[in-house]
């Protein structure tokens, strides 16, 4: 922990200010052992291996722990890098641009290994703040320790223990995994100053219905229980599937003259072109994900507008991503 999030912070209980009572160990600007207080409560917040705590898996909801651990599983296993990420991430955050993070003060809602996280204080982000409830904190910390506007806390969606101080929030990928999707946007977005952003990127129902129909069921009574490590395993069948519809069939279609207007016809198109550049290991991740995840919403267009009518946001942008999912882009007043 750098000192300089110390301004961001409130204390999750009460709201009162967070300081920085010892430190036990440190190196350079970085707090690795110490312990957070608050003015008020005197409740008080450890710091493990560099990272605050502010919610431990231990004493939450027994769906939101489920969700943290085996998704924190996957974020600890699967580590590679990709060039493509980027790209990836801009598509999520439509219309938003790198420049966009240049000097606002951003928060991350489940920062997962931290690749989003480093690519915001990359764009010259003032600073951005990762939240994750699950261990993969561990991995994001040493994912982006070493950029002094990068910070990463362990905390609860829900219970931010964070000041309304800033400029841009997003989250992607996340919050369609949450008990209540909904409230954690809102508490998001709660965070957000009057005039400042927000963005969120969320499965979809529409197109989804076979995931709905035939994955949601085998995923919620049998692959979501079974031990992470047997599933990473038992995962790569589908992914020899998906691996050989994309590299055999909708990669080389898409990509031929001839073939792109056939390809276009064909089952969930647009989501396996989008990926059939990927390699085996970045498929294979997003298979396990979704096998492996304990709650799991696809919301229809609908719902997710109405979460922004719910916060008050002006000027959101709307868009159908590869026709699978939605990206929602708005402004807080
Ligand atoms: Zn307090």
């Amino acid at each position: 922990m750098k000192e300089r999030l110390l301004p961001y912070l409130a204390c999750p209980s009460c709201g009162g200010v967070i300081r920085l009572l010892s430190v036990a160990r440190r190196d350079g600007t970085e707090v690795i052992e110490g312990d957070l207080d608050c003015e008020t409560c005197a409740r008080h917040f450890p710091i493990v291996r560099g990272v605050p705590r502010f919610a431990s898996l231990d004493q939450i909801e027994a769906d939101k722990a489920a969700t943290a651990e085996n998704f924190g599983f996957s974020w600890q296993h699967f580590t590679q890098e990709d060039e493509r990420y980027a790209e990836q991430f801009l598509g999520w955050l439509t219309p938003v641009r790198p420049e966009f993070f240049r000097d606002q003060v951003v928060l991350e809602g489940g920062c997962g290994k931290g690749r989003h996280t480093r690519l915001a204080a990359e764009w010259g982000a003032r600073d951005v703040i990762a939240v994750d409830l699950s261990a993969a904190v561990e991995v994001a910390h040493a994912a982006t320790r070493e950029l002094e506007n990068a910070h990463v806390i362990q905390a609860d969606l829900y219970h931010l223990p964070l000041r309304r101080a800033f400029d841009y929030a997003f989250s992607v990928g996340v919050l369609h995994h949450l008990p209540e999707p909904r409230g954690g946007f809102l508490s998001l977005a709660s965070k957000v100053k009057a005039g400042g952003h927000v963005s969120a990127w969320v499965y979809g129902a529409e197109n989804n219905g076979w995931i709905t129909r035939f994955v949601n069921p085998l995923r919620e009574k049998v692959t979501a229980r079974i031990n992470p490590r047997a599933l990473l395993q038992l995962s790569k069948l589908p992914t020899v599937a998906l691996y050989a519809a994309t590299k055999l069939v909708y990669g080389p279609l898409n990509r031929s003259a001839g073939g792109a207007n056939l390809a276009r016809k064909l089952f969930y198109n647009d989501y396996l072109k989008a990926i059939s550049d990927f390699g085996w290991r970045e498929q294979h991740t997003i298979v396990f994900d979704h096998l492996v995840a304990p709650t799991a919403f696809y919301l229809s267009r609908e719902e997710f507008a109405e979460w922004w009518q719910a916060v008050g946001a002006s000027d959101v942008v709307i868009s159908w991503h590869n026709r699978n999912s939605w990206c929602g882009m708005g402004r807080i007043t």
